[in-house]
């Protein structure tokens, strides 16, 4: 049983009928209620149900997968096969120095530990289960600041890789009578009792059916709210700019959670990507291009301006992270890359796969594309302050022609820009996912407002936030990796032996 992209567009009912049967709660319900049936919640089943737990999988989708099916899937851990075949030598105290030293201490230490104790495991359960990394993987980093150590991969299909390792383990538990699964199926409300102790949900099946659900420990496994740009604004002070995230990532979980008595919290810590090209200024937009604006994949031979026409940040910067941070300083996020002539036929295009001709002629197809024979003209056509465009550029080239080290201290500085014609791109700072996320302990259940964990209540995945695992900071795979190993180890430790998490 494989898993292609194109068996969830448009395959839904194929795949429930893949997952028919199974377990049926009977009297006292269901051990496990898992809602989300997607990276976090098919691992927390599967383990659980391994353990002899009867389990009950709700997921709003028509298949199994969520995220998996539109995520790189990029994931890492200490420890691993992959790394023992290229001879590294790696732990998870290193792991842990790594992904702290790249969110600057901004995730929770707690939650980063219980990651990056159990990663390695996680990543070699897989590999015994079909998981197979591309070539020359674990690397140090891909889009992202690097770790030290090589202990970063991806799947030769992207999150598929991940999924295909899990569905034949959770289908043996749906054949064994242990998982049920009801897709097309929304969770709307939690029950609780007087004493505020979940004890079961309800559900609302594809015929608008409400029924009430018995269980002993549920668990929110739903994703982030990044497909919903309202609640994603008010949870991060933050306007939604792009349309990237998977489409049921509505923030349903957080708002159970929140329902329950539960607390959100990290939404200060968002993070915005660079180099987004929008197809327009209606956001959410979808995305037009990408320029990765990464030091690491090519050095900038461009300047980027902010809205008013000026420079804001060393271009050339070793870190991602430090331009990210600037371009989020910026207003509305947005940035401009201004090249000349010369620099376009010389270097490598800022857009990966696209040749100096589409560079030279998207000003004709896309808006944010402008091209111009002087530089007053192109602050006018790209709507920034022409004077301050001018003197910024200006500045530029006189500082490299007199051999003074830059404004912000850029080294790579190949060409002046001067040659007409000019251009500019325009870009937006993005997001893929979001950084606000209900409040856990360590054993991954929902806190209330004072601390206190609401009894048989979990949370694992963006629901808990990626400012949780990932901090202020895209800190690589501390998305997925988190998600997939915090499923592994709340469902072998939820039930039946108790829910304490070791
Ligand atoms: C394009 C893209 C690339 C990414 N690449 C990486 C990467 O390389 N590495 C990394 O670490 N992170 C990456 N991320 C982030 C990461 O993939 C996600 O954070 C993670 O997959 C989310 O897992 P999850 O289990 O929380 O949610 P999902 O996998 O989205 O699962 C959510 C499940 O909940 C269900 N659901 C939602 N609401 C309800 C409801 N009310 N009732 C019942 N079911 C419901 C959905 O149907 C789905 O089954 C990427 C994200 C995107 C969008």
């Amino acid at each position: 049983m494989r898993v292609k992209r194109r068996d969830f567009l448009g395959a839904g009912a194929g795949m429930a009928l893949l997952f028919a049967g199974g377990a049926r709660g009977g009297a006292g319900g269901y051990d496990v209620i898992v809602i989300g049936g997607g990276t976090s919640g098919i691992p927390t089943a599967l383990f659980a149900a391994q353990r002899g737990a009867r389990v009950l999988v709700l997921a709003k989708a028509s298949a199994l997968g969520g995220t998996l099916f539109w995520s790189s899937g990029q994931i890492a851990g200490a420890g691993t096969v992959f790394q023992q075949r290229l001879g590294i030598e790696d732990s998870p105290e290193a792991h842990f120095a790594d992904c702290m030293r790249i969110n600057r201490n901004s995730a929770d230490p707690t939650l980063t530990r219980l990651t990056v104790n159990h990663a390695g495991e996680t990543i070699n359960w897989l590999a015994r289960h079909g998981y197979e990394v591309l070539a020359g993987h674990p690397v140090t980093g891909i889009g992202h600041d690097h770790f030290k150590t090589r202990r970063y991969q991806q799947g030769v299909d992207n999150g598929l890789s991940i999924l295909n390792a899990f569905l034949p383990s959770f289908q043996a538990q749906v054949d064994a009578g242990r998982i049920e699964v009801r897709l097309g199926t929304e969770v709307v409300d939690l029950i609780q009792d007087r004493q505020g102790a979940v004890r079961g949900v309800v559900s609302r099946d594809p015929n608008h059916v409400l029924r009430d659900i018995e269980g002993r420990s549920i668990v929110l496994a739903t994703g982030g709210c990044a497909a919903n740009p309202r609640l994603f604004e008010e949870l991060h002070g933050v306007p939604l700019y792009a349309k990237t995230a998977y489409p049921t990532s509505m923030g349903a979980g957080l708002m159970l959670g929140l329902a329950a008595g539960g607390q959100i919290r990290g939404g200060n810590k968002y993070a915005s990507l660079p180099g987004l090209i929008p197809a327009d200024h209606q956001y959410p937009t979808s995305m037009h291009a990408f320029a990765p604006l990464h030091p690491e994949v090519r050095q900038p031979w461009e300047i980027l301006v902010n809205a008013r026409g000026e420079r804001f940040v060393q271009e050339d910067h070793p870190s991602v992270d430090h331009i990210e941070h600037g371009i989020v300083a910026q207003p509305g996020q947005r940035h401009w890359a201004i090249y000349d002539a010369k620099m376009l036929a010389q270097s490598p295009p800022i857009i990966p796969k696209w040749d100096r001709e589409r560079l030279a002629t998207e000003y004709l197809r896309s808006p944010m594309f402008t091209r111009a024979d002087n530089l007053t003209s192109l602050g006018l056509g790209a709507q920034l302050d022409p004077r301050v465009l001018s003197a910024t550029v200006a500045r530029y080239n006189k500082d490299l022609a007199e051999g003074y080290v830059d404004q912000f201290a850029r080294v790579h500085r190949p060409l002046p820009i001067v040659e007409p014609p000019f251009y500019a791109i325009e870009m937006q700072g993005w997001t893929l996912v979001s950084f606000a996320g209900l409040t856990v302990d360590g054993q991954l259940r929902v806190l209330d407002r004072d601390q206190q964990p609401i009894p048989n209540l979990y949370a694992l995945g963006e629901v808990i936030g990626a400012g949780a695992t990932s901090g202020n900071a895209y800190t690589n795979g501390m998305l997925v990796t988190p998600a997939i190993t915090f499923g592994r180890i709340l469902g072998q430790s939820i039930l039946p032996l108790g829910s304490r998490v070791v």
